[in-house]
Parts: structure tokens; sequence; C-alpha cells
């Protein structure tokens, strides 16, 4: 049951840039009805997400132990009341660990002072076949206590390693 509005928004070019159409983009992503195959992946439809306002997503794409963590009002207002231009990401790097990933990107924004860029080197860890960005911005648990990830090694031989 699309409104007229959706099925035109899903046919129009994916925000994230890749240049395929949002329904063959960042959408089945959002929906859940397909993972994101890499980390980058994952990365693009987030900034889709932020786009268009889609919080729920944002949280369910974040480390499992890190949702209860994240302030959400300060996230649908980032959402809300940002201009998005456009994403570049300049650098994915896959493998930097065996469950780990980075993705270097920066997202342009206009504001009433002018175009503005936000440059995010992002960590990813890989649970269960599934990719979660991982949020330094939230409280982090000690380098000797067990990892966010659940992958039951301490924190800093885990996650803490790959976070810029
Ligand atoms: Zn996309
Ligand atoms: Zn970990």
């Amino acid at each position: 049951m699309n409104s007229p509005g959706l099925a035109n928004a899903l046919a129009q070019p994916c925000p994230c840039g890749t240049g395929a159409s949002l329904a063959d983009c960042c959408a089945p992503l959002h929906q859940d009805t397909r993972l994101p195959e890499n980390a980058e992946a994952l990365m693009r439809s987030r900034y889709t997400a932020y786009v268009l306002g889609k919080i729920d997503y944002i949280v369910a794409s974040t480390v499992p132990a890190q949702q209860p963590l994240l302030d959400v009002a300060a996230i649908e207002q980032w959402s809300h009341h940002t201009a998005w231009a456009d994403l570049t990401v300049h650098q994915h790097r896959p493998r930097i660990g065996k469950h780990h990933a980075q993705v270097h990107f920066s997202a342009t924004f206009d504001t009433a002072q002018g175009r503005q860029q936000h440059d995010e080197h992002s960590a990813f860890v890989c649970i269960n076949g599934r990719w979660y960005f991982i949020d330094p911005t939230v409280a982090l648990p000690g380098l000797k206590q067990p990892c966010i990830c659940g992958s039951g090694k301490k924190f800093k031989h885990c996650c803490a390693a790959v976070l810029v």
C-alpha cells in the first residue's frame, strides 16, 4: 500500500549517490528486506536514513548494545533540521580485521552560512553476518571490559582497536 508520493520517491535516484533508484538501493535495507552487503552499503543506507528522517533505522543499524545509549532526540534534530546536499565515500576498507571495516566519507549540507561538510572515519563491526555502525560518541566500556559487539574479547582487543 504505497502512496503515489512514496512510489515516486522510490523511483528517484537514491540520496546516497550510487546512481541507482532509492527502490534498488537503500530502501530495501531500510525495510529490512535485504541485508547490506558490506560496511559501505550500510553507511550509505544510514546517510539516506538521515536524509529521509528514518530515525528507527539509524538506531537499528547501530551495534545492539549501544542502541539504548543513543540520544534519539538529538539524532532526530540533526536529521530533520539539516538540508542534506550529498555524500562522498572516499575510502572503504572492507577488512581491517576479521569482523571490522572502516569507511571514510564526507556529507555536505547547506546552512544559512553556506555549504558545510561533515567528514568522518566510521568503524563497523559484523555480528552474525550483519554489519553495524559503532558509535564512538556514546559511553564506551573500559578497555579491559567485554566488547560491545558481544565477541567475548576485551574491548581494547576488539572494537576499540578500529575506532579512529
Ligand atoms: Zn542508496
Ligand atoms: Zn567488538
